[in-house]
């Protein structure tokens, strides 16, 4: 079965983690710092935290972000479940809004029309490598006294107007899981310009721990003190997958490269399909394409998704609507709720998109993809 996603990794990528297995550190050493100083150029940022997943990213995010108990988040239901859950561990009560039907991303007025005087942030997702409208919630987030934060576990490689996704939101994360644009295996990272964000993201995924004493209350104590503030977690990024990451990170052009190929020829395969709608970026955008959506007839997509599989394509379906998930469901959240999304979804299937596949896979796709809509 050929797979929807997967990882590209050669034997530049296996050499720098052999050099990092035979170095003195496994996990926090100095390949950190240099995957967090490459991560931060290429973000076009001055910080980057790595982290242990996009999942964590998110929750450092948040935490950083001071999200607590009583606050409020606004966010699309388009993406995997983790951009609303992390929020809601925090204690934080989501709300939804719905998405732009020609791109699947969080609509700027719907977003708008669901702030309260208690949200915090506004969590966009660069759906399938396409970057949030990043100036319209970058003026909501000022008018409003939020934070906007970008889920970018799709877009990192994708530029808008020429600036690079990761300089757009005051919090970016990434995630580096095998079928994301670049692989640490499983990895992540939030970028920011802020410091004092910066500063708070790095302490959440550190137990907390205060180390300077200047900053400590009882600096005394001995040598050996250390002292928690805040409560934290454990989310950091090994130093062999770090090593990992900055090779992946040299290689992330070319990886945007041949993505951008295989949209165009599934664009020019498939632009005559009747019933058919193909993904498709705003002006100005430049998406690392992570994802190719198509969209099908509602009615066909169970017998479309199901005739691609068996013809051996491994498609799949991005993403049931968050508030779907009993998780919420039992906590109120109706179906209806955002219809533009739960369209988009009820029509979406993701066709194969990687860097490896092969002239000879995308002809393969192309073929099976129309076999399954002539039915
Ligand atoms: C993959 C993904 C995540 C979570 O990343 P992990 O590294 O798998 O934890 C979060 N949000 C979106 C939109 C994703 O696609």
């Amino acid at each position: 079965m050929l797979p929807y996603g997967r990882q590209s990794i050669d034997e530049s990528d296996v050499a720098a983690v052999t050099a990092a297995l035979h170095s003195d550190w496994l996990t926090t050493g100095p390949e950190v710092d240099r995957f967090e100083a490459a991560i931060a150029e290429r973000a076009g940022v001055e910080h980057a935290v790595s982290v242990t997943s996009g999942t964590s990213a998110l929750h450092v995010a948040y935490a950083a972000a001071g999200i607590e108990p009583g606050d409020e988040i606004v966010t699309t239901p388009l993406t995997f479940v983790a951009t609303a859950a992390t929020a809601a561990l925090l204690g934080a009560k989501v709300v939804f809004a719905d998405v732009d039907p020609a791109t699947g991303n969080l609509d700027p007025a719907a977003a708008e029309a669901a702030v309260t005087d208690r949200t915090k942030v506004v969590s966009g997702v660069d759906f399938a490598g396409v970057p949030v409208d990043g100036a319209a919630f970058r003026d909501l987030a000022e008018r409003k006294g939020i934070l906007f934060l970008e889920d970018a576990a799709h877009s990192i490689g994708s530029t808008q107007d020429g600036r690079p996704v990761g300089s757009l939101a005051d919090l970016t994360t990434f995630s580096f899981f095998p079928t994301k644009n670049l692989t640490t295996a499983e990895g992540g990272a939030v970028v920011t310009a802020d410091a004092d964000l910066a500063a708070r993201a790095r302490s959440f995924k550190n137990h907390g721990l205060v180390r300077d004493k200047a900053q400590q209350r009882y600096p005394e104590e001995g040598p050996w003190h250390q002292e928690v503030h805040a409560f934290g977690l454990n989310y950091r990024l090994p130093d062999v997958l770090s090593a990992l990451g900055t090779n992946q990170l040299a290689r992330l052009d070319a990886f945007v490269a041949r993505r951008a190929e295989v949209k165009a020829a599934y664009d020019e395969a498939l632009a005559d399909l009747e019933g058919v709608q193909l993904p498709a970026a705003p002006e100005g955008a430049a998406p690392a394409w992570h994802l190719y959506p198509l969209r099908v007839p509602a009615e066909r997509r169970r017998e479309i998704f199901e005739s691609l599989r068996a013809q051996g394509i491994g498609v799949q379906v991005n993403y049931i609507p968050a508030y779907w998930h009993p998780v919420f469901e039992d906590l109120g959240y109706q179906r209806g709720m955002c219809p533009v999304a739960e369209d988009y979804y009820s029509r979406e299937i993701s066709l194969p998109m990687f860097p490896g596949l092969t002239d000879e896979n995308v002809e393969q796709v192309i073929t099976a993809v129309r076999t399954a809509v002539a039915g």
